[in-house]
């Protein structure tokens, strides 16, 4: 990799774009490198001077770190919760160790078991439509940047709207497993460029699976009021992608079988970017 090459991969990063772990791995090993670049991201970024050694000090916490409370995590390792939302890398790490879903109580109590993401996603998008992650939710899939440029076909049909967009965005896409379950929730999340975005959402079962069997729904409310924006058999909206506006959803997964129900529930936060934050090209 030459240092021009690490140059953009790096600036892509840091403007949201899709950059394999690896690929940005590769890049910040030839950055190194370069002293005076260092020092400009240091400068532009404000960033401190130890920021290599960050991840070091969050991996080396993370056993601990994963089994506090928010509270605890809030009082006694803030840095960390601060460096998890901006670190892709140790984001992953850390989903790796903590449970994905949590226990949920249903709306109206009882009844069905109710999963939840343990940390909700908050996808953010810029006025073109592009999309990127904030948060400390899951990471979203890895995409790899130059299938995108070569305009090759996405790696997966999907939503109806432009896979790859004018700026070479396509969709983000995340898998949630549940072992338990026996089964894997994959989202898709689009932005569009008349605003709001594209939601896609399939469900897959392992044949022991209680969802195999089951009659599979998707509802969407609203978070603030628990209103319902949206419901119907989980085929229809394979067919067609789902279209959301900006807001605070609940997208969940109702999977009916003949002697109970079962629930996925995974909060999607939709947000616009300020509309005077530059985009540097
Ligand atoms: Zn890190």
């Amino acid at each position: 990799m030459q240092i021009e090459d690490a140059r953009r991969l790096i600036a892509s990063y840091l403007t949201g774009r899709p950059v394999s772990g690896e690929a940005l791995a590769a890049a910040c090993e030839m950055a190194k490198t370069d002293a005076e670049y260092i020092q400009y991201l240091k400068e532009e970024l404000g960033l401190r001077s130890d920021w290599v050694s960050e991840c070091d000090v969050f991996l080396s916490n993370l056993a601990e770190f994963g089994e506090m409370s928010s509270e605890e995590r809030d009082t006694e390792m803030p840095g960390l919760m601060s460096h998890l939302a901006h670190c892709q890398s140790c984001r992953r790490a850390y989903w790796e160790v903590v449970p994905l879903w949590k226990p949920a109580t249903a709306p109206g109590g009882g009844g069905p078991s109710v999963k939840r993401l343990a940390e909700g996603l908050v996808v953010v998008a810029d006025t073109f439509g592009r999309v990127r992650q904030s948060g400390w939710g899951p990471s979203p899939e890895e995409v790899v940047v130059a299938a995108a440029a070569a305009g090759g076909e996405p790696a997966a049909a999907g939503l109806g709207g432009p896979q790859v967009g004018p700026h070479g965005m396509g969709p983000r896409r995340w898998v949630f497993r549940d072992e338990e379950g026996g089964c894997t929730i994959h989202l898709e999340v689009c932005g569009r460029e008349s605003g709001g975005m594209a939601i896609g959402c399939r469900l897959e079962a392992a044949e022991a699976s209680p969802a195999t069997s089951a009659r599979l729904r998707l509802e969407v409310r609203q978070v603030d009021n628990n209103v319902l924006f949206v419901a119907g058999p989980l085929a229809n909206f394979l067919a067609a992608p789902l279209f959301l506006p900006w807001g605070e959803w609940l997208i969940r997964l109702l999977a009916a079988g003949a002697a109970d129900t079962h629930v996925w529930e995974i909060p999607l936060s939709l947000e616009q970017e300020n509309a005077h934050d530059d985009s540097h090209e």
